[in-house]
């Protein structure tokens, strides 16, 4: 798509009754935590259900794809302006990031809020028991579709249901979830599904220790974290015992380069961005592929990546 295809694309979705205010267009290396991308993409920004339906109704009536963003921790965006979907983000001021208690220790949570600062809202409200996520960058939605996961604790473990809409026909949907759909950095949300909140089942907990567990290991990440901007883990573990880190830093990867972003030096299962400025997402892609060609020249095995690329 041209730019004049991507203004076109602008003006109509503007014709097609959405408010201007949430209707923009953003280059990907601004959308994502490690700068990769140098395309542009159109994003609706819905601040409520109703919004939320009208932009799924909009993008059916022009025959516009649609494809979710988070906080972007985990994604890399695309140097194509030729980008088939609209991205639909939630705003993250108002309802879509609110908290409600629904009694018996159950509390729904909005899909735009940050799962670090609503871990610590709960805490507040004497509701915990995931504090090991507390570290985790990024939004609740990202976390459901991620099944987000630290310190041997899953985000899956505490959603009950997810709710939302259904991006091919906008009616909203909810989706109770058993404890054993969740698996290792996989979630059983389907790809239909728009993730607008969760419904958490916690512990009740004491406030006060709840944010000191929350603190420490902010803290703790705080030490751990590889310098620079990133996405967080690059592959998946291929098994519980076998980290892909290890596996990177055995090939003789660390280090390795490919325009902004490099192979970190603290952790070899993580590319970094260290001069901060935007970098193509063929760079990225580039040496996601050389790590993976040499990690399977080295220990025949084959790497996947976590990443969502865009
Ligand atoms: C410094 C750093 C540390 C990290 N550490 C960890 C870690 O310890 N453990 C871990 O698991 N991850 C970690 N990550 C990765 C990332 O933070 C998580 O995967 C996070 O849950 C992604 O959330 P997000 O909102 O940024 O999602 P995004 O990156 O925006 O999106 C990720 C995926 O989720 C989908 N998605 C997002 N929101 C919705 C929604 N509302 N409805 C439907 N689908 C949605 C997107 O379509 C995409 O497929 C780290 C990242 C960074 C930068």
């Amino acid at each position: 798509m041209t730019d004049a295809a991507q203004t076109a694309l602008l003006n109509s979705l503007a014709a097609a009754g959405l408010p201007g205010d949430i209707i923009a267009r953003r280059r990907w290396a601004d959308c994502c935590s490690l700068k990769a991308g140098m395309g542009h993409v159109v994003i609706l920004t819905p601040r409520n259900p109703a919004e939320l339906a009208q932009s799924l109704s909009a993008c059916r009536s022009i025959g516009v794809a649609t494809a979710t963003l988070g906080a972007g921790s985990n994604a890399v965006g695309s140097d194509d302006d030729d980008h088939a979907a609209v991205i639909i983000r939630l705003a993250k001021n108002g309802p879509f990031a609110d908290i409600t208690p629904l009694g018996d220790d159950r509390y729904r949570v909005g899909a735009a809020a940050l799962l670090g600062p609503a871990l610590t809202a709960l805490a507040r409200l004497g509701a915990g028991g995931f504090a090991g996520l507390s570290g985790i960058p990024g939004s609740i939605g990202g976390a459901a579709a991620m099944n987000a996961g630290a310190n041997g604790q899953d985000f899956g473990q505490a959603v009950v249901a997810m709710e939302g809409f259904d991006r091919r026909d906008g009616t909203p949907q909810v989706l109770p979830c058993q404890p054993d759909a969740w698996s290792y950095r996989h979630s059983p949300r389907p790809d239909w599904l728009i993730v607008t909140s969760v419904t958490l089942s916690l512990q009740p907990v004491h406030p006060t220790a709840e944010l000191a567990r929350i603190h420490a290991e902010r803290q703790r990440r705080q030490r751990v974290t590889p310098t620079g901007a990133s996405a967080g883990s690059v592959f998946l573990n291929p098994t519980p015992e076998l980290s892909a880190g290890k596996l990177i830093e055995g090939a003789g990867c660390k280090g390795w380069s490919r325009g902004p972003f490099a192979v970190s030096e603290q952790h070899a299962n993580w590319i970094v961005n260290t001069s901060r400025q935007p970098g193509s997402a063929q760079d990225c892609r580039s040496l996601v592929d050389a790590i993976k060609k040499q990690v399977h020249a080295v220990h025949d095995l084959d790497l996947h990546t976590e990443w969502r690329f865009f």
